[in-house]
């Protein structure tokens, strides 16, 4: 009997995994790592072919202690994870079949507690320069409104995640800023590591985005004296008068709890394209909110980091706890698509072990040709090393050292045995 056997669903660009775990005497265990995808990147499958599926799989308890879930029998999943509010991750929640699944468990990240004040205040900053810049550029700049949907919080899809589903399943909303070991119901060999996203004051800051707002009043110099701690001709603050970036390194000294990569660094934000820096910023933060976990079953380890992108591999990496089990990774789900900014170079080269298999769940796009990042292809496909994607034929020799790997005949989902 194989340990277990996680499945990447072909959804387009976003995510939606299925992991089973056999028992003996007993249904099988399920968790469903997200069920989203990206307005602008459907795949040929459905979403709602996609969660036919799921619920069909889910379906075939052996009516063991599962009470009443068997062949035929409703669906049941143990766990449900949502990783961070993205529709790319979220969208499918909104389909009105997940009311009859019987759910054991659902995971969020901290900041979607609707009870949790400072998540609140979060969110409700987030969302309105989403719905701005979302309002703003419905017409003239449908990528920027694309992103800025994808950031605004899906309240359908939300509504089910935080109140709907079958079993009335107990609600953990998370976060981690040193590993957190969490026992499994119904699966004494496993457990889960929870390694973020940490909810320090820094993290915080971070996500927080305080230049949002000064950057969508787009050709308006924000008022003197309100870039943080800045005087003078600099009080226009990091993005000066026009709101580019003068000089990188003084960006850095001066902020950097501000999570900035060096692409829009070194490629000053002019006006309009501050609209497009100010979706990706919004992106970020979102994506800083991931939950990150590592699934441990017997000897089988699996990475789950949602879109973890800096922010938040920055604690994780700084941790020796966590980098000692994500050196011992069997599989890694790829980070954000396999984007320049999800995986960072010293956890892909220095911490991943030498023989990890990889999934990265995307779908190839004209307009979006930096992703999957070639880099990251290669160094995930050294000798030793096994990556899956929707998109290329399956490895001929299945992953060395991992298990069996099949595909759908229609492509809809790509399966790999692990252990
Ligand atoms: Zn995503």
């Amino acid at each position: 009997m194989v340990t277990a056997t996680l499945r990447m669903y072909a959804v387009g660009f976003g995510d939606c995994f299925l992991l089973t775990v056999p028992r003996f005497g007993d249904r099988p265990w399920r968790m469903l790592v997200d069920c989203g995808v990206h307005g602008m990147g459907r795949s040929e499958h459905s979403l709602g072919t996609v969660i036919t599926d799921v619920l069909e799989t889910c379906r075939d308890g052996d009516g063991g202690a599962g009470g009443g879930a068997g062949a035929g029998g409703k669906p049941v999943i143990d766990l449900v994870v949502a990783s961070h509010g993205h529709q790319d991750h979220i969208a499918g929640f909104t389909d009105a079949r997940w009311e009859e699944v019987t759910v054991g468990e659902v995971w969020l990240p901290w900041c979607e507690d609707p009870t949790d004040t400072e998540a609140q205040r979060l969110r409700t900053r987030l969302d309105g320069a989403a719905r701005t810049l979302h309002q703003r550029f419905a017409v003239d700049g449908p990528e920027i409104a694309a992103i800025a949907l994808n950031s605004l919080s899906n309240e359908r899809a939300m509504t089910t995640l935080r109140d709907g589903f079958a079993g009335a399943p107990v609600r953990r909303f998370q976060s981690a800023t040193a590993p957190v070991r969490t026992e499994l119901p119904g699966l004494p060999d496993a457990r889960i590591h929870l390694l973020g996203p940490a909810r320090s004051e820094e993290a915080i800051k971070a996500m927080d985005p305080p230049e949002l707002e000064r950057w969508l009043a787009l050709g308006a110099a924000p008022a003197a004296g309100s870039g943080p701690g800045l005087s003078g001709s600099e009080s226009l603050g990091p993005f000066g008068p026009a709101y580019g970036i003068a000089d990188r390194d003084l960006f850095r000294q001066r902020f950097p709890h501000l999570d900035t990569d060096d692409d829009l660094l070194d490629h000053p934000v002019l006006d309009p394209d501050d609209a497009l820096a100010a979706a990706s910023w919004l992106d970020r933060c979102l994506n800083n909110t991931s939950l990150v976990f590592v699934v441990e079953i017997e000897d089988v380890r699996i990475v789950f980091p949602g879109d973890a992108q800096w922010g938040v591999w920055r604690e994780i990496l700084a941790n020796t706890d966590a980098r000692a089990l994500l050196e011992r990774a069997t599989l890694y789900k790829v980070s954000h698509h396999g984007s320049h900014n999800g995986s960072p170079k010293s956890l892909v080269h220095d911490v991943l072990p030498d023989h990890v298999t990889s999934m990265m769940s995307f779908r190839s796009m004209e307009r979006w040709t930096a992703i999957p990042q070639t880099d990251l292809v290669a160094a995930l496909r050294t000798p030793g090393r096994t990556l899956l994607r929707p998109d290329e034929d399956l490895p001929a020799g299945g992953a060395a050292g991992v298990g069996e790997v099949r595909r759908a005949a229609d492509g809809l989902w790509t399966e790999i045995d692990l252990g």
